[in-house]
């Protein structure tokens, strides 16, 4: 019995990938931005949650030009898992990480001027010409080089053999809001650079500013390519930049009931005895708790379970939490509880929890631990690795 073998008893929690559904909405995306557009995939932090190598197979297929992460271990774990598409790491790369970058062909970003010439020389030691792409600063104000700063690093590059310049990027701090002064004044700033190069003469293939919200929001933004990421997922990155119908959420989070108890009047409930039973109530524990990902709630949210909502009762524990499932009389042990997504009409979606967290639905996403193993659904046989890739 081998611990990593397909067949390992699952623990009966855990979130449900729909890949299907991850499909669709790279299809729905696609058919809406314009044919000359590139799309790369943003698969960072196991693309959001989901499973970065699942993820860029099917994106993989469903025409993404490439993707985006951000540490150097996502990235050669893609590469090994077959993935031969353009991989670019966001963010600043240490020197040490550098000739990884070269080896496995990962797409670097390269702000200052010492890490041009570092790269440089690796590449030539390489026997490459590798491509890179710079990301201004146009009032992000995280990595990159300012927009009025950036020209001499740009011919820097332009001007070394072993170097390409394949991208020119810049990054909104807020696209998906109503308000769009800002990513419009970053815009412009971003077109001065842009303007600048052309008027050099430097070529660039790829220009590319934005996020979910640019891309949905921002269309006269979109230039070479879009990278896209909460969206594939199928959650909007605000509740008021467009919406594209049909868009499905891809993750869900489900567990089984594993205990099921009954409570006396004035009996309590959990740690801190945060819940006093009023009148007979009927519970149903489910073995996820706040160790897992899920909010630490006292007497509040719900769980579906034969689509109807079960309030969440006293406070949830580490492993644990509880609902009320007074009203559910069919309810029984192992039946299945849906905390994130939809179970027959009604749906808990990642915004309510996000809600209840007082956060952002990126930060629901990619905070279902990992001991919650994820189960796809609705993939197909993937393609076989390539095994060339792998090996170099
Ligand atoms: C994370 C990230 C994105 C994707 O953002 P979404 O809002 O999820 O679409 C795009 N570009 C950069 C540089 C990022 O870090």
């Amino acid at each position: 019995m081998k611990s990593d073998s397909e067949h390992f008893p699952l623990r009966p929690a855990w979130t449900e990938i729909d890949l299907g559904k991850l499909r669709r909405n790279l299809q729905l995306i696609r058919g809406d931005l314009p044919p000359a557009v590139r799309l790369m995939a943003i698969v960072k932090d196991e693309a959001y949650g989901h499973g970065a190598l699942d993820v860029a197979r099917v994106a993989q297929e469903e025409g993404a030009w490439g993707f985006g992460l951000s540490t150097l271990e996502e990235a050669v774990h893609l590469r090994e898992g077959g993935i031969t598409a353009p991989l670019l790491l966001l963010g600043e790369r240490q020197a040490s990480e550098l000739d990884w970058c070269v080896a496995h062909d990962l797409t670097v970003c390269v702000n200052e001027p010492h890490a041009v010439r570092q790269l440089a020389k690796l590449a030539a030691d390489f026997g490459k010409r590798v491509p890179v792409h710079v990301k201004i600063n146009t009032g992000m104000s995280r990595y990159g080089v300012r927009w009025d700063e950036a020209l001499p690093l740009l011919e820097q590059i332009a001007a070394e053999k072993a170097l390409r310049l394949e991208g020119v990027m810049s990054h909104f701090s807020q696209s998906d809001e109503t308000d769009k002064t800002f990513a419009n004044l970053q815009f412009a700033r971003f077109s001065e650079v842009l303007g600048a190069l052309e008027q050099r003469g430097i070529p660039v293939n790829l220009r590319h500013a934005c996020n979910s919200g640019g891309y949905l929001d921002l269309p006269h933004a979109h230039l070479d390519m879009v990278r896209v990421g909460i969206l594939l997922y199928g959650v909007f990155p605000s509740t008021v930049c467009r919406q594209l119908p049909g868009l499905e959420p891809v993750m869900s989070v489900k567990a089984k009931i594993a205990a099921i108890q009954k409570l006396k009047p004035g009996e309590v409930v959990g740690y801190g005895m945060r819940y006093t039973a009023r009148t007979e109530r009927r519970i149903a524990i489910l073995p996820i708790g706040y160790g897992d990902g899920f909010p630490r709630v006292r007497n509040e949210g719900c769980a579906l379970i034969h689509g109807q909502r079960a309030p969440l009762i006293g406070g949830i524990a580490m492993d644990a939490l509880m609902v009320d499932i007074t009203d559910i009389p069919e309810a029984r042990m192992w039946d299945e509880a849906v905390l994130m997504g939809r179970q027959g009409r009604d749906e808990i979606t990642v915004r309510d929890l996000a809600n209840l967290k007082k956060s952002v639905t990126y930060d629901v996403l990619t905070n279902w631990r990992l001991r919650l193993r994820r189960k796809s659904v609705n993939g197909h046989q993937p393609p076989a690795p390539k095994l060339e890739t792998a090996a170099r």
